[in-house]
């Protein structure tokens, strides 16, 4: 097992001992491509998704929010091409009937499960949406999917955004949401899962300035790296040639970022053109014209999609964060989360637990601190220093420790850095009001 190989396994296996992410159905034997996520990885997701949310949508005045329903009518499937082409090849060992992505394997003569050389036969393109019936009756007309992408909730809106709020071309309709793909070979932690969450924007705009808008959201995606705290020389541009773009795209970068599991797609920006409007236009038969304010201008929209994977964001954000250094000679392991996205700001400690006065006015600045911060925990287990490991490799950013002195002295406590391990002492007051 290389470096690279080892932090991966570090950190999967700090995510499930520390309450991140568990397998999916663990108790039942697992469910491949699944994944659960406990009390720090939800808090974790949900400041990812919020910071998105800020940035994109709240912080903007062109932009507006949408959350449609997972099952859609079988026709947005059609129409958007998903039913004919939203496949990937797959292949199966002649001996064992393992199957596999034939575009993902290392070597297409040898089964990476038995050994078997020459045992593939033809590749068949096997669709990846999941299959469902909506209501009592099991036929074609009741046949639906769930949405393997978030991206035709919102196209199938857009007319209903644009009759009810008739926004200024252009703009952009943000959804986060669950999308499901019965992926072949899902693998490397959650990096491909077959139930992920996605972050999608899709941007309308006029057709000749397509390139500006372009260019606007290529920048402000390498904001949201860096809002992640990932560093800029981990994350690169991918412009993917023209074979190998979906047939809607005219223009596609794939941001890669350095994986431990090596370098590979993070996010999504791509160029859609009036694919997907012109295709509903067609499909249900109404305009998908827009007509610019004050004028007699009409047009079908064309559009610029930065599509994020929730998933993948944490993936990168924990690999970026997981830090290994030395204090005090022992190793320490700590997550070098960007405080406003770690699950937990504060942990509050008394410094022994058999003094109630200290114990009590410690839960008393525990109740206020909760208060204003809401990610506050209370930590009396084990002594001083066992906290403290515990904290850092949650990526709590400040440990307080109420001592003799708060309620004997002056009345300040004692705040702890995770980054530099410094200590100093702070008065109630300026800790409550995040004077730190
Ligand atoms: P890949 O080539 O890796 O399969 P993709 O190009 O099919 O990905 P898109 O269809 O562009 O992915 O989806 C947009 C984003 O959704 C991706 O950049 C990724 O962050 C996320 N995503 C896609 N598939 C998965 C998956 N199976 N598990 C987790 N996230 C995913």
């Amino acid at each position: 097992m290389n470096e690279q190989q080892q932090k991966m396994e570090n950190i999967i296996s700090l995510a499930k001992r520390r309450g991140f992410i568990y397998p999916g159905s663990d108790i039942y034997g697992g469910l491949s491509g699944t994944w659960d996520y406990g009390p720090l990885g939800v808090s974790l997701k949900r400041n990812i998704m919020q910071l998105w949310w800020k940035m994109f949508v709240d912080e903007r005045e062109d932009m507006h929010g949408v959350d449609a329903a997972i099952l859609m009518n079988q026709k947005v499937w059609q129409a958007s091409g998903h039913v004919d082409t939203f496949t990937d090849p797959l292949v199966e060992c002649g001996e064992c009937h393992g199957r596999f992505r034939a575009d993902k394997l290392e070597n297409d003569q040898k089964c990476p499960t038995c050994g078997a050389e020459h045992s593939f036969g033809e590749a068949r393109q096997f669709n990846m949406m999941f299959k469902t019936n909506v209501g009592p009756v099991d036929d074609e007309a009741s046949v639906s999917y769930l949405r393997p992408e978030t991206a035709q909730g919102i196209f199938t809106n857009y007319k209903n955004v644009v009759d009810t709020f008739y926004p200024d071309i252009p703009f952009g309709l943000a959804q986060q949401g669950k999308a499901f793909r019965n992926e072949i070979s899902p693998r490397d932690f959650i990096f491909r899962s077959r139930e992920f969450e996605q972050m999608e924007i899709e941007y309308f705009v006029d057709p000749a300035k397509w390139e500006e808008s372009f260019e606007h959201w290529r920048q402000q995606v390498w904001l949201w790296t860096q809002a992640l705290g990932l560093p800029d020389d981990q994350v690169h541009e991918l412009e993917v040639p023209e074979e190998d773009r979906a047939h809607y795209s005219k223009r596609t970068i794939d941001f890669e970022f350095d994986f431990p599991i090596g370098r590979e797609e993070l996010l999504g920006l791509a160029y859609r053109t009036d694919f997907d409007l012109m295709n509903i236009q067609r499909a249900a038969g109404r305009s998908m014209e827009y007509t610019v304010k004050g004028s007699n201008t009409k047009f079908v929209p064309h559009v610029i999609e930065p599509s994020f994977g929730v998933e993948r964001t944490l993936m990168a954000v924990l690999s970026a964060a997981y830090t290994e250094d030395e204090v005090n000679g022992e190793k320490r392991i700590f997550l070098r989360l960007p405080h406003h996205l770690a699950p937990v700001k504060f942990a509050i400690s008394p410094l022994v637990r058999n003094k109630p006065e200290l114990v009590e006015r410690a839960r008393d600045i525990y109740q206020r601190m909760k208060q204003v911060h809401g990610a506050v925990i209370w930590d009396d287990n084990g002594n001083i220093g066992k906290r403290y490991r515990r904290q850092d490799e949650i990526g709590t950013p400040y440990c307080v420790v109420v001592d003799f002195e708060t309620i004997e002295g002056d009345g300040t406590v004692t705040i702890r850095d995770r980054d530099t391990t410094e200590q100093r002492r702070i008065s109630v007051d300026d800790l409550v009001s995040g004077n730190i």
